[in-house]
């Protein structure tokens, strides 16, 4: 790994997601030199793998340049192969703590390393909340009829005309729902309470499509399906009578969780929900030199491109920053 002078990188990426490797490609071209901490596999229940999101969803329609589509592996592959071919060091380590306090910055790996930097990109990301179900888990990561992020998925042609689900009463439960409608004979909202969190906007959009159907005080018990999704169990959280609802989708749009928690005494500045706060439209935290990208800091979009979009930006105000403070 080359390190520069005095063994300090001038910029070390945490994340490997879109925006992570998109600031790599933009760091490494403008000779920055980056290291990006990929991270390394785990389950929390949510998996988390180096590459992000994207290392579990199947087919990618939305990513722009790719009119046949791409799997979501496939694209993290070529996004890694562009960060190395301009130079970029990946390292398959987690960073586990950072001391923003001092500089350069001080980073901890899980190896129990210590590596110092003068600047550092945060594009760690958030991964989606699921209920929790072993068949559930199974059925998303092969693809069988349960996602996350209808966005992402819906429009896929095993969709079309079946009846979908979705578990949630948040606006991104609205926001699928709607989505969805689009294409499924019937959407069924599954929700745990008798009023929903959304905005009452986003609700009565939902509610004036025809095909819409609220399932009100019913949680998902069991996913049932072998290779593919055919039904879900609900028990109704009153009477807890159970019941089977026959579905070939089900989207799980129960939240998401930023994977902030190796900020904890950073000093970096976090929302009530624990993304990372951005300044004035720039990539910028509060602490000059740190700078975040992708889902880490954003919970409301949530894409691959505008992840992408993000790391773009946090490369070149790092640049810019570098460069202003003469390293
Ligand atoms: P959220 O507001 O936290 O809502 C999560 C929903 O999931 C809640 O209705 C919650 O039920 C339910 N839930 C949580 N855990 C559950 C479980 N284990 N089983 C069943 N249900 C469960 O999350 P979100 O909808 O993702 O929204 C996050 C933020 O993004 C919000 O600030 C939202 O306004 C914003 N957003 C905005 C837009 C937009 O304006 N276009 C679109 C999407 C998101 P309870 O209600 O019972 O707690």
């Amino acid at each position: 790994m080359s390190i520069g002078a005095g063994g300090v990188h001038k910029l070390v990426i945490i994340g490997s997601g879109p925006a992570g490797y998109t600031a790599a490609i933009y760091a490494a071209r403008a000779s920055l030199e980056p290291v990006v901490y990929i991270g390394v596999p785990k389950q929390t229940p949510s998996i988390v793998l180096p590459g992000g999101q994207l290392m579990i969803t199947t087919e990618v329609e939305n990513y722009p340049g790719f009119p046949e589509g791409i799997t979501g592996p496939e694209l993290m592959e070529r996004f890694r192969k562009q960060a190395e071919r301009f130079g970029t060091t990946i390292v398959a380590q987690d960073i586990v703590r950072c001391e923003f306090g001092v500089r350069p910055f001080v980073l901890h790996t899980s190896n129990g390393d210590r590596v110092r930097a003068h600047s550092v990109i945060i594009a760690t990301g958030a991964v989606a909340d699921w209920l929790g179900l072993e068949n559930e888990q199974r059925l998303a990561r092969t693809g069988g009829g349960v996602s996350a992020c209808a966005v992402c998925d819906g429009a896929l042609p095993a969709f079309r005309n079946q009846p979908l689900a979705v578990v949630g009463g948040g606006d991104t439960a609205m926001e699928e729902a709607t989505y969805l409608t689009k294409f499924a004979s019937t959407v069924y909202v599954i929700h745990r309470r008798d009023a929903l969190r959304a905005s009452k906007i986003m609700q009565d959009r939902y509610m004036s499509k025809p095909n819409a159907k609220m399932l009100w005080n019913k949680v998902v018990v069991d996913v049932l399906g072998d290779e593919k999704l055919e039904a879900v169990t609900l028990e109704d959280t009153k009477t807890k009578q159970r019941s089977r609802l026959d579905v070939k989708g089900l989207f799980i749009a129960i939240g998401h969780t930023p994977l902030t928690h190796f900020l904890a005494g950073s000093g970096i500045e976090l929302n009530d929900k624990g993304y990372i706060l951005l300044r004035n439209r720039h990539s910028n935290t509060n602490i000059e030199g740190v700078f975040a990208a992708g889902d880490v800091a954003d919970a409301e979009y949530r894409q691959a491109v505008t992840a992408a979009g993000m790391g773009c930006q946090a490369a070149l105000d790092a640049e810019r920053w570098l460069g202003a403070k003469g390293h």
